[in-house]
């Protein structure tokens, strides 16, 4: 799984982060960034719960 985040959607709130903190970061930049090229399994149900959590819908995934 690849995860990305739309930076002009992205609002910088951390929920992401806060879920999924080894895919997602709230660096020096007003968006999340991606950590990660490819998501690890274990990692997988945090990513999506972070996709259904965002409240910009700005995540997306690609299997
Ligand atoms: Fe951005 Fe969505 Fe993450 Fe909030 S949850 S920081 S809006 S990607």
């Amino acid at each position: 799984m690849k995860a990305f985040v739309d930076p002009d959607t992205c609002l910088g709130c951390g929920v992401c982060e806060t879920i999924a903190p080894n895919v997602f970061k709230l660096g020096s930049e007003p968006y999340a960034t991606v950590l990660v090229d490819s998501v690890a399994p274990e990692d997988e149900a945090a990513v999506r719960e972070a996709m259904e959590s965002c409240p910009e819908g700005a995540i997306t995934i690609e299997e």
